[in-house]
């Protein structure tokens, strides 16, 4: 049966409120992603395509827009899987490349392992000639500092960052504009990704939510697609994205699951996040715990909707 394709995408959970140029690129990005499917390109090429105009556009805490960790180096996650063969691929703490959505692709697609980190990751990647990343900009070098300074010495980093964690508010801690996308193609497949440049204060070689399938990123086509955004340490402990994924199958609707799984989010946890939820015959939900979260949806009818708070 032939399905009438959607996108959805977003640039991630916080306190901020988007900027016009955010705006801007998400809807660019919609687009982008919807004529693919249109032309009959399938989920999974749709949601490389969409993530890699925001991980382009520098707006955003993915690609080259990518936060430094506290030791100063750029390491980032990111992660895709497709609903129909339930593939996945994904690099954590990669540096160096413009597009980690595509090194994640290439991990499911050229090798038999889901998940590569660190060096070999970026190794990986440059096999592959990814175009490398432009060197971090004034503006993201003088944040690094600022976070740095707000720490100390690298040895008293772990103890502070902890400290910092239970004192501040989880969403000036992330809330730094990861982005990701969930698609449904013409013949009724989905697929979902995220990419990020993790959160504020990391400790250098912390990996969040978004790499770990499961966690940040799921799809099954006899379930649904999504993608999350949010305090990764929170996410992974619920494993959100299957959590979802599971009520979905057992034929909750995308707004119910959601709502569910992020209440037991809070309530277990104490954590917070958005996520896009798109069931395999279109329904959709977009929802966040957080006071704003950047997101949008195109059907092809009227223009692309992005709006940075969603009920
Ligand atoms: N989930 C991301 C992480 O924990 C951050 C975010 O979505 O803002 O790395």
């Amino acid at each position: 049966m032939t399905r009438h394709p959607i996108i959805l995408a977003h640039g991630g959970a916080g306190t901020r409120p988007m900027t016009g140029d955010q705006r801007e690129c998400l809807a660019n990005a919609l687009q982008t992603g919807y004529q693919a499917l249109k032309r009959g390109a399938s989920a999974l090429d749709a949601v490389e395509a969409t993530i890699r105009a925001l991980e382009a556009s520098g707006l955003f805490n993915a690609g080259i827009g990518s936060k430094l960790q506290l030791d100063g180096a750029r390491r980032m996650d990111a992660s895709i899987m497709e609903g129909r063969r339930l593939r996945a691929g994904a690099v954590a703490s990669i540096q160096g490349i413009s597009h980690p959505i595509t090194a994640a692709r290439l991990v499911m697609e050229e090798t038999a392992h889901v998940l590569l980190v660190g060096e070999p990751a970026t190794r990986f990647a440059r096999r592959f000639k990814l175009k490398r990343q432009p060197p971090p900009t004034h503006a993201q070098r003088a944040a690094s500092r600022v976070e740095h300074k707000s720490l100390g010495q690298l040895e008293l980093q772990a103890a502070k960052t902890l400290e910092l964690f239970s004192t501040l508010k989880h969403a000036e801690v992330f809330g730094r504009e990861t982005v990701g996308a969930v698609a449904l193609d013409k013949s009724g497949h989905i697929a979902a990704g995220a990419s990020t440049g993790g959160i504020a204060l990391m400790l250098p070689g912390r990996v969040g939510d978004t790499p770990l399938i499961g966690c940040g990123v799921y799809a099954d086509d006899e379930a649904g697609a999504v993608s999350m955004t949010g305090l990764g340490e929170s996410i992974i402990r619920i494993a959100v994205a299957k959590e979802i994924a599971d009520r979905l199958e057992a034929g909750t609707s995308p707004s119910a699951a959601v709502r569910t799984v992020l209440r037991k989010l809070m309530s277990r946890v104490k954590g917070s996040a958005g996520a896009l939820v798109l069931a395999p015959d279109g329904r959709w939900a977009i929802r966040h715990t957080t006071p704003r979260m950047t997101a949008g949806y195109w059907g092809g009818t009227g223009e692309p909707v992005v709006k940075d708070r969603f009920a």
